[in-house]
């Protein structure tokens, strides 16, 4: 989908009524395309307005976040220093992600699966879900464990704390969004992608069709941060990803932008857990903040930091730790995924409401 022009910005004109701000039918703007949508019919991508900042600002607590990520350090402090699959390290992480989505008041459930041939791995992800009031489904993932050579703090405690806390601040809300959203916590990404990867291949063809979007979060605290959003539209001269990843983009650039960031495309290149859901043609799109790659001039000017050196020195290390992670970059890049979520999810819960508390509106 290319960039509309008759897209407002709502940011700083807070609308009275939540209003759509447009919906993207799949196969209608498929003009001529109707290949691509034969079988089962794809719930459009709706974007709503998304919350006030301020309000996302006040709801996102930076405790909580360090906590989550204290509880990963401890994990693996306390088991030979990672959280790969299959290890107790992963289990403490698992462990401390059900019993705060459980105290929330969800109902996680873990979904095994194994990979390898010669000595398979057992691994698991873990998956929990609002409720909704539509048929559609939204995704919110981040791969739970690490590499074996370290805690994997920031990748990816960081994007697990930033989904976790979603989840939190979503139950907190107490209502019901249109959309289900799914929090996935996934297993096997280190060693191939394997539990994302399991969980699309095992829905039918009619749940596929069900998932309106996946928004993935791999690395969100990197202490040479720079700020990147999937181009989901392709403008970028980067592969496209499905219809309807586009809008996706459009909602973390501007929920950034009116904040003073200007985030950098990045392309959906087979590197993380949205590959299995860009292949099943699920609208995607997520957040980054740069892994071994090197920081340019351009971006330090934009985003502060030091150019010519890695986003993270530490990546797949073992001083990947709670230290290595900017707490202030992991923030804004959870009150990004909040609003986010908020605009794709639907907005029939009182956070949203949130977003039209202008004097009068109600
Ligand atoms: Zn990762």
């Amino acid at each position: 989908m290319r960039r509309s022009e008759s897209v407002p910005q709502r940011f700083h004109n807070h609308p009275h009524h939540r209003t759509r701000l447009w919906t993207v039918a799949l196969c209608a703007a498929l003009a001529g395309g109707l290949a691509a949508c034969s079988g089962e019919s794809r719930p459009p991508v709706t974007v709503e307005a998304p919350p006030d900042p301020s309000f996302v600002q006040e709801v996102v607590e930076p405790s909580a976040l360090t906590r989550h990520l204290e509880a990963f350090q401890d994990a693996a402090d306390a088991n030979g220093g990672n959280r790969a699959d299959a290890t107790g390290g992963y289990e403490a992480s698992a462990a401390y992600v059900e019993e705060q989505l459980r105290a929330a008041g969800y109902e996680p459930r873990r979904q095994e699966f194994s990979y390898g041939r010669r000595n398979p791995v057992e691994a698991f992800s873990i998956l929990a879900d609002t409720g909704s009031s539509s048929d559609g489904v939204l995704v919110l993932g981040a791969h739970l464990d690490s590499v074996e050579e370290g805690p994997g703090i920031n990748d990816n405690g960081s994007g697990v704390a930033a989904v976790l806390e979603v989840a939190l601040r979503l139950a907190e809300e107490g209502s019901v969004p249109r959309e289900r959203i799914r929090f996935a916590f996934w297993g096997g990404e280190e060693g191939g992608m394997h539990g994302s990867d399991y969980y699309v291949e095992q829905l039918s063809r009619k749940e596929t069709a069900a998932h309106v979007a996946y928004l993935n979060v791999d690395m969100v605290g990197s202490p040479n941060a720079a700020f990147f959003v999937f181009d989901g539209d392709g403008s970028d001269g980067m592969e496209a990803g499905p219809e309807g990843s586009g809008a996706i983009e459009r909602v973390f650039r501007d929920i950034l932008q009116a904040e003073g960031v200007q985030a950098l495309p990045v392309g959906f290149i087979e590197d993380s857990d949205y590959d299995a859901f860009v292949k099943a043609g699920i609208p995607s799109g997520g957040l980054f903040t740069g892994d071994a790659g090197t920081k340019s001039e351009a971006e330090a000017r934009t985003f502060g930091g030091q150019a010519g050196e890695q986003y993270d020195e530490c990546y797949h290390q073992a001083c990947d730790t709670i230290d290595n992670v900017d707490m202030a970059v992991l923030e804004q890049m959870t009150e990004t995924l909040m609003g986010a979520t908020v605009s794709l999810g639907g907005t029939e819960n009182d956070l949203a409401k949130g977003a039209a508390t202008e004097e009068g509106a109600g």
